[in-house]
């Protein structure tokens, strides 16, 4: 059994890259094939945060450093 249907895998692109993404099912997540990234899946809804991933636009403040 997919993790997610097919219509849905179908939409559904890396919101990083907008890659194409691919069942994992032994992991139980979507990886995307472009880079490699990971999203889990739950109860066959795909989680698409993007977490613990650098994000170019985001402004943070500076770090005292
Ligand atoms: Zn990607």
């Amino acid at each position: 059994m997919p993790l997610i249907s097919e219509l849905l895998q179908e939409v559904l692109v890396c919101p990083v890259c907008h890659g194409e993404l691919e069942n994992v099912e032994s992991d139980g997540v979507l990886r995307c094939k472009n880079d490699g990234r990971t999203f889990p899946v739950r109860d066959g809804i795909p989680i698409m945060m993007v977490s613990d991933t650098e994000e170019p636009s985001s402004e943070k403040q500076p770090d005292p450093s």
